[in-house]
């Protein structure tokens, strides 16, 4: 049976906080005329970014999810060794790219770091949407055996976490490197 290889985007195959979040706290700080600092810097929606600076008016969050989501990005290089690791597994597993956010902002990271050839399928869920990535896992796992299934992410709090309750192997890239993760695969018997 094939193994579904489903992989985060953000902090996994390309370098989010490094190289986009800075420039989208600034955005939304000045969008909201409040210093970066009062921003929480560690959140993913506009909701959790803002949460410091108390409940806004509609006109105010209109403007921060404004600049939050703004879909512009630009170069993007991806993480090293992403792309050649998914190279060298395409057509041997099924390979998934399982993100959350705005969908045009995830979609053009995608492209901007030149990814979307490289999977077989791209699930992006809207921030907006109600539901988590564990009803996305669910639906891309259904009809396949989730111990041939890889979840590879970032954040033990989201895809590690569904998708070890689902029963799949999880590798976290922030204490596995992409270069080694092809090794991974193959101790765990899902690579031929
Ligand atoms: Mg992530």
């Amino acid at each position: 049976m094939t193994t579904v290889a489903i992989f985060d985007l953000d902090d996994t195959l390309v370098d989010t906080t490094a190289r986009l979040v800075p420039e989208a706290l600034r955005r939304t700080a000045e969008a909201l005329g409040v210093p970066v600092g009062r921003l929480n810097a560690g959140g993913k929606t506009v909701d959790e970014v803002t949460a410091p600076c108390g409940p806004l008016d509609p006109a105010q969050l209109e403007a921060a999810a404004r600049a939050w989501y703004d879909p512009v990005v630009p170069e993007l290089a991806p993480a090293p060794g992403a792309r050649e690791l998914l190279g060298r597994l395409r057509g041997r597993v099924r390979l998934v790219l399982l993100t959350r956010g705005d969908p045009q902002r995830q979609s053009n990271k995608i492209d901007r770091a030149g990814l979307r050839d490289l999977f077989d399928e791209i699930v992006i869920r809207s921030s907006e949407e109600p539901g988590s990535k564990a009803d996305d896992l669910q639906r891309i796992l259904s009809g396949t055996d989730p111990k041939r299934s890889v979840v590879i992410g970032d954040d033990p709090n989201d895809e590690l976490r569904y998708g070890a309750a689902l029963g799949c192997l999880t590798i976290d890239v922030r204490t596995t490197p992409l270069c080694t993760i092809e090794e991974v695969l193959t101790q765990a018997g899902l690579l031929e």
